[in-house]
């Protein structure tokens, strides 16, 4: 057993070191987690590790997490929901974690507890790892339940990710693909632009004079910008129309029409639309999202609210630090930060103040070539946040096959790591 799990268990259940982990009484401060994505799953698993005695709730209501990585794969055909997915029954029961299925409807901080449906949960600690939500009220068009199945986002894998790829297999010869994409920040920077270049890559093998027009609300794209223009403009020339600065103005579902502020109407055969996001509504019914009543700041040594005591917020919720993404790996990285400090604080040991977190974005440009950004982050004392460790982190010079199988690997580990 490692030193630091056998101190915190020692310490934590106020038994010898020789004590069998079987034997350790599940009377530990009570953790309840919200969300069971690689932000809430991750933290779940790695207080059961650091802490053993602790008692860990997981409030999830799906009995599979099905993970966005790899996704757009999906959309082209290359991979199947079936091969992103993984049952949370194995998970909770291999790290003794209780599973309550159901959404968490409200939290009251001052009694420290959660409900779900008549049930109410009470907590020592609370952590919101709840994922993003969209902001439909910014695309007029798309308020009700109708039109937003009529347009599919497909930015939370699962059902939505099989309609957009439906949607592009009937579609008719020669027919046009929009793909709208909204302002930063939103979950996955690279993801619309690695999403752009398989849907051309769909069309250049299924219906070659079909079309993609590419319209970011953005001035540039966001992420790997040189790699992606370099594929875009090579291996599908003629196949994707890049349109930046494109604000949505308002959209008909029913006629797949977008209309954009200054370009002005599109109508097209398949709309896909990646509406603006905030934190996930139980963080934001719950007064969390004090950073521009859009995101939640924290305190990055131990992810703690800055409303509210107790209460943590991991992954796309967070008001991210300067120049991070919002990314599964990210938030996998911030859990076990998470995790380190409530187990330190429940020990009544100090919090650890020097986390560094790393991060990987691949992202496929075809079925069987990647490209990666990489990023090191450290925490600053004076500047109170996270900031790139310099030297650090690097980019793809060209898409290639071994960055496929790289990319493969670290899509198998990532889930294996958050939530196996
Ligand atoms: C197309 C695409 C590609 C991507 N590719 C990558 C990639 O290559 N690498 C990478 O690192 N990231 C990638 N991402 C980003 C990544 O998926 C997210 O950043 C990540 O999932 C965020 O983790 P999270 O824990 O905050 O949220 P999630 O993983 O979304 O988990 C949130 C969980 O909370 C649950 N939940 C929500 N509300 C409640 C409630 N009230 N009660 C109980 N449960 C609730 C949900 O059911 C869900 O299981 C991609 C995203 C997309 C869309």
């Amino acid at each position: 057993m490692p030193l630091n799990r056998r101190i915190l268990l020692q310490a934590t259940a106020g038994t010898l070191i020789a004590a069998p982990w079987v034997a350790q009484a599940q009377s530990g401060p009570r953790i309840v987690v919200i969300g069971g994505g690689f932000g809430g799953a991750t933290a779940a698993k790695y207080l059961k590790r650091f802490a053993p005695s602790l008692q860990v709730t997981l409030v999830e209501p799906n009995s599979e997490f099905i993970m966005c990585p790899m996704s757009n794969r999906v959309i082209h055909g290359g991979l199947s929901l079936r091969d992103i997915s993984r049952p949370y029954e194995r998970f909770v029961n291999r790290h003794g974690i209780q599973w309550v299925r159901g959404m968490a409807e409200e939290i009251d901080p001052e009694r420290r507890e959660v409900r779900v449906g008549s049930r109410r949960i009470p907590y020592d600690r609370l952590i919101v790892a709840p994922g993003m939500d969209y902001m439909y009220e910014e695309v007029p068009g798309l308020q009700s339940a109708e039109a937003q199945q009529l347009v599919p986002h497909a930015w939370k894998a699962g059902e939505q990710t099989q309609r957009l790829k439906d949607m592009l297999y009937g579609m008719r010869e020669g027919g046009v693909v929009a793909l709208h994409i909204p302002k930063v920040p939103y979950r996955c920077p690279p993801g619309p632009y690695e999403r752009a270049s398989l849907i051309a890559y769909f069309l250049q093998q299924r219906n070659p004079r079909g079309k993609l027009l590419v319209f970011d609300s953005n001035p540039e794209i966001q992420a790997k910008k040189g790699l992606f223009e370099a594929v875009w403009k090579g291996k599908y020339a003629g196949l994707i129309e890049y349109v930046p600065n494109a604000e949505v103005q308002s959209v008909d579902a029913r006629t797949q029409t977008l209309e954009l502020k200054v370009q002005g109407r599109h109508k097209v055969d398949v709309l896909n639309l990646i509406p603006p996001q905030r934190a996930g509504a139980i963080a934001l019914r719950s007064g969390l999202a004090n950073v521009g009543q859009r995101w939640c700041g924290v305190d990055f040594l131990t992810y703690e609210s800055a409303v509210h005591k107790q209460i943590h917020v991991l992954g796309d919720s967070i008001a991210s630090a300067p120049g991070t993404p919002k990314s599964g790996h990210m938030a996998n990285q911030q859990a076990k930060v998470c995790a380190g400090a409530i187990a330190a604080l429940a020990v009544g040991q100090p919090v650890p103040q020097q986390p560094i977190i790393a991060n990987t974005c691949y992202s496929f440009v075809s079925q069987t070539e990647a490209i990666h950004v990489a990023g090191v982050y450290r925490y600053d004392p004076a500047k109170r946040t996270m900031v790139a460790a310099p030297g650090a982190g690097g980019l793809s010079e060209a898409p290639s096959t071994t960055e496929s199988l790289y990319a493969m690997s670290w899509a198998a580990n990532i889930m294996n790591d958050s939530i196996e």
